[in-house]
């Protein structure tokens, strides 16, 4: 941007899929935009990275394509790169394996006739009495019930989200259940069955979650396809991307952000500004508080203190070994990782072609043995794919580890107070939007996490245009 250049600048803090179609649409309209980003290269979570001959996903990563606006456009920028897929993926519970999204019909295999007839009626009667006297569940544990039943709940749920989160359902809030808990299709059933007598729901309590029958789109190098195409979009529209750049002060004057200090941390280069008129930020909360100059009151910084994420670690493994799963990925319930996909089945090409990529995916906390990829670590995670008949241990060549220590937003119980103060705080930041899966504390899937950022775009848009739709 030349330095007599008068329009109006954005600078958008956090280069994954999010910021990235902010900055695709603002540069796309000709609005001067900047992405700051921490690591080297863009796509946050939704990335994959080389290492030796192949692309190794951060957690296997597929495009639905439920928002077509933004799908169509990612298949355009994404061109001939694009492979359709069709789902298939399994859950392994109770000695054998489920389709997922998890069905009743399969469920029900796992149960002998009394519970099946108690879930059944369980949840029958939880559906009818959301309908008929809806109640607040006060926390995760009672709105696993209320959506569930019982029965369900208590031969199910519990031990499930207590494995994948590391804390029982009643240290959870009952956010947890509307905003992430994945479509069960009995309930989709019953929810049809009470609908045709009358019975309704209110809108919009259900989560966005994967369909039984469905085609994802993915690449021939993994996830990396997507984000790549968009920056380059960016960079063709005038849009200037910093990757290995950490915003270390967001400078509020007036109660505006007037311009985001950072520096090269690759290089180590000196801080500098980067004028800002809007800002976007898809960076996670605390960190967006802690980058406040001046600093945010103390009340602010400790409920951001109170905000945790789960993070995850990805082993990516090379296996000497045509095809290791019938599927594209499978959940486990009672093993060291929650997941192991294949890419090669959804067509990631693998060098030597006789060999298959592994993604194995586990939650953790930072410097554990896993995070930290230590031998205890490994030898579980072999022991667990040998007792799964993945593959052997001795047919993993190479072992590659991918952390990211901003997984999953965690809404403890009673975390909703501490998020309301952080969110109110930035409010009064007039040119300040901080949207995505982290500035939103939420779990979108990718092409939601797209809509976030065209959303914040044109709302940024508007704000510059001093339109009528004011920010705030
Ligand atoms: C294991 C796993 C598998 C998934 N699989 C799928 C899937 O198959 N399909 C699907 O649609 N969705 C999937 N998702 C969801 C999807 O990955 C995310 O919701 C989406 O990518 C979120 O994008 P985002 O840009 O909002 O956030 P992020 O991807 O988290 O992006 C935030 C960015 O900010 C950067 N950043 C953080 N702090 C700073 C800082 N201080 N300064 C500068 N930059 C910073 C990060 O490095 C990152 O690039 C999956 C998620 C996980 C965890």
């Amino acid at each position: 941007m030349a330095a007599n250049d008068e329009r109006k600048r954005v600078v958008i803090l956090g280069g994954g899929v999010c910021g990235l179609y902010a900055a695709r649409i603002l540069a796309r309209q000709g609005v001067p935009v900047t992405v700051v980003e921490k690591e080297d290269i863009f796509g946050g979570l939704a990335l994959s990275r080389k290492c030796g001959n192949n692309f190794y996903d951060q957690g296997v990563h597929m495009l639905h394509a439920y928002d077509k606006a933004i799908f169509e456009d990612c298949r355009e920028m994404m061109g001939s790169e694009r492979v359709e897929v069709n789902l298939d993926a399994r859950i392994r519970w109770a000695e054998g394996y489920y389709r997922y999204p998890l069905q009743f019909g399969d469920m029900i295999r796992g149960m002998d006739t009394l519970t099946l007839g108690q879930c059944v009626l369980g949840l029958f009667f939880a559906q009818l009495r959301n309908r008929v006297a809806p109640w607040e569940p006060r926390d995760c544990e009672e709105a696993l019930i209320q959506l569930y039943g019982r029965p369900l709940y208590a031969f199910f749920f519990k031990e499930f989200t207590t494995r994948y989160w590391g804390m029982p359902p009643t240290m959870m809030s009952a956010q947890f259940v509307r905003r992430k808990m994945p479509r069960l299709t009995a309930v989709d059933a019953i929810k049809k069955v009470l609908a045709m007598v009358g019975i309704k729901e209110k809108p919009g309590r259900s989560v966005e979650s994967a369909l039984l029958e469905e085609t994802l789109h993915y690449s021939q190098t993994g996830a990396e396809t997507l984000p790549r195409a968009i920056a380059g979009r960016i960079e063709r529209d005038g849009g200037v991307l910093y990757p290995s750049h950490l915003p270390e002060a967001v400078v509020v004057e007036g109660g505006r952000v007037r311009a985001v200090r950072c520096r090269n941390i690759a290089t180590r280069g000196d801080l500098f500004e980067i004028p800002c008129d809007y800002c976007i930020s898809t960076i996670p909360l605390p960190s967006i508080i802690a980058t406040l100059e001046p600093a945010a009151p103390p009340e602010i910084t400790g409920a951001a203190a109170k905000l945790r994420h789960l993070p995850i670690v990805i082993y990516g493994m090379l296996v000497r070994k045509e095809r290791a799963l019938d599927c594209l990925y499978v959940y486990y319930r009672e093993r060291i990782f929650h997941r192991v996909g294949e890419p090669k089945n959804a067509g990631l090409k693998v060098d030597p072609p006789d060999h298959t990529v592994l993604i194995v995916e586990m939650t953790c906390q930072e410097g554990d043995a896993k995070w930290n990829g230590e031998d205890s670590a490994k030898e579980a995670v072999f022991t667990d794919l040998e007792a799964e008949g993945v593959c052997r241990r001795e047919e993993i060549e190479e072992i590659h580890i991918l952390r990211n220590c901003h997984g999953y937003p965690v809404f403890d119980f009673g975390y909703e107070p501490y998020h309301e103060k952080i969110v109110g705080h930035l409010a009064t930041i007039g040119n300040l939007d901080s949207t995505g899966r982290q500035g939103g504390f939420c779990f979108p899937n990718m092409h939601s996490a797209m809509r976030m950022g065209a959303d914040a775009a044109e709302k940024g848009i508007e704000y510059l245009a001093g339109g009528s739709r004011a920010h705030k």
